[in-house]
């Protein structure tokens, strides 16, 4: 077999930006694997047997504030502009998520029409907690009770499996509370789907002639056959030390894809379920995200689950004080760099992993350097 530079353990972000970054900076050559059979990682997306674009492993929206992340994959991409709404079906009523001033005024009958208005009413709601530390502190200090267990009580312990209360408050902290009607779910400085779908902007990123993709192929399987100087690994890391510590644990989601045969099926991108009587814990149209033109259209229904594909990190103290103990292993481990949403086990989104790849490949890049002098 042929001798490589680098193999590159994960086709998702994570590995792709470093691919590209090493084979056209450093000239060097790689073998990139992948155990799916498809590049992109959990970004994935692909035409379904209708025609219709949908992703594998539901919906990825891109959002990011740094200009840097942006103007790196705009060289890979044309955009759609696109700003994501999302409803929750409460109540038998449907409102927007991030709580607003609309959807405190549609709730509950209400007629508050400034933002000072809305802060004083949550603030008759709130409850103060004093040393923040779960997301169930987080809610309660900033709307209540009654808003926690509407909005945020039966999702969460759906999603996770665990209470609020279990949970570090970073979870429920990533959505806002707001007194104005701005009812977009991000509010980054930019926002926009890829304008031909993930999967070609990581075609056109991969497409170099350094650059080997293997795919159906897993790590395990291979690593004694593979001649590289280097690897750089994205896949979950303490299946990489065969779980010598125990298992961290992830959260699943199995997605049940559909067509419908209607234009439209919902008003929005995504509509949430936070009620524990559904099974699921969100809808989402891809439609509204892609802007394609069809005479049917795709959804996913999100069902959590302990079982499957490892797809969330589960922010925990006990789970970081386990994770730091893999973590000191990585560091130990010479010629293996971790990197992405498994190996450095961190709920990330999107342009946060490719910030973190691009960040990896600074530090590649700078002891290179070193070593040129020595
Ligand atoms: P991944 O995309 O998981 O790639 C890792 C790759 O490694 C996988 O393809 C896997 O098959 C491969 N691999 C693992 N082990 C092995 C092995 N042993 N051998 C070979 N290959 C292996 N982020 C956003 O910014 N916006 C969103 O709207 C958004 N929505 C999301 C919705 C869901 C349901 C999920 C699960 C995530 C969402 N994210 C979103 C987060 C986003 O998916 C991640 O931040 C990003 O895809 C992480 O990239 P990565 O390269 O680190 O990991
Ligand atoms: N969440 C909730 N109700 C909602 C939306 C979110 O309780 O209507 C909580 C839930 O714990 C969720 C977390 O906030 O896991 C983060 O939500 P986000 O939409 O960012 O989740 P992701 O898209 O990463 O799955």
């Amino acid at each position: 077999m042929a001798r490589y530079d680098y193999l590159i353990v994960g086709c998702g972000f994570a590995g792709s930006v470093l691919a590209e970054r090493l084979a056209n900076e450093h000239d060097a050559r790689i073998l990139m694997i992948d155990k799916r059979d498809h590049v992109g990682g959990n970004a994935y997306d692909e035409k379904n047997e209708d025609g219709i674009l949908y992703h594998k492993y539901g919906p990825h929206i891109f959002h990011t504030n740094s200009d840097e992340v942006f103007d790196y994959l705009s060289r890979f991409t044309e955009w759609r502009p696109y700003e994501h709404r999302v409803l929750a079906n409460v109540r038998d009523q449907l409102v927007p998520i991030p709580i607003n001033r609309t959807t405190l005024n549609e709730l509950f009958g209400l007629d508050l029409k400034t933002d000072e208005d809305a802060a004083e009413y949550l603030a008759s709601r709130a409850e103060k907690v004093d040393n923040i530390k779960t997301s169930e502190d987080v809610v309660i200090n900033a709307v209540g009770r009654e808003l926690y267990e509407t909005f945020f009580r039966g999702y969460t312990r759906k999603q996770w499996g665990l209470d609020p209360s279990e949970l570090d408050k970073s979870v429920t902290a990533r959505i806002p509370t707001r007194t104005n009607i701005d009812d977009r779910y991000f509010t980054d400085k930019h926002q926009a789907m890829p304008a031909n779908g993930y999967t070609a902007m990581f075609q056109r990123m991969l497409d170099h002639p350094n650059i080997t993709v293997m795919l159906g192929t897993d790590f395990r399987e291979v690593k004694d056959e593979i001649d590289a100087d280097h690897i750089i690994y994205s896949g979950p890391v303490d299946e990489y030390f065969d779980f010598r510590f125990g298992k961290l644990p992830y959260r699943s989601l199995k997605f049940v894809h559909s067509t419908i045969d209607a234009e439209q099926f919902q008003q929005v991108g995504t509509v949430n379920f936070p009620s524990e009587d559904v099974p699921y814990t969100r809808i989402s149209e891809y439609k509204h995200l892609t802007g394609q033109e069809h005479r049917q259209t795709s959804i996913t229904l999100e069902y959590p689950s302990a079982e499957g594909d490892p797809y969330y990190p589960v922010p925990r103290p006990e789970n970081q004080a386990l994770y730091k103990k893999y973590e000191a292993l990585a560091d130990a481990t010479k010629g293996v760099t971790f990197v992405g949403r498994l190996a450095t086990y961190r709920y990330y989104n999107m342009d946060q992993i490719v910030g973190q790849a691009l960040a990896t490949f600074r530090r590649l890049d700078a002891a290179r350097r070193v070593k040129r002098l020595e």
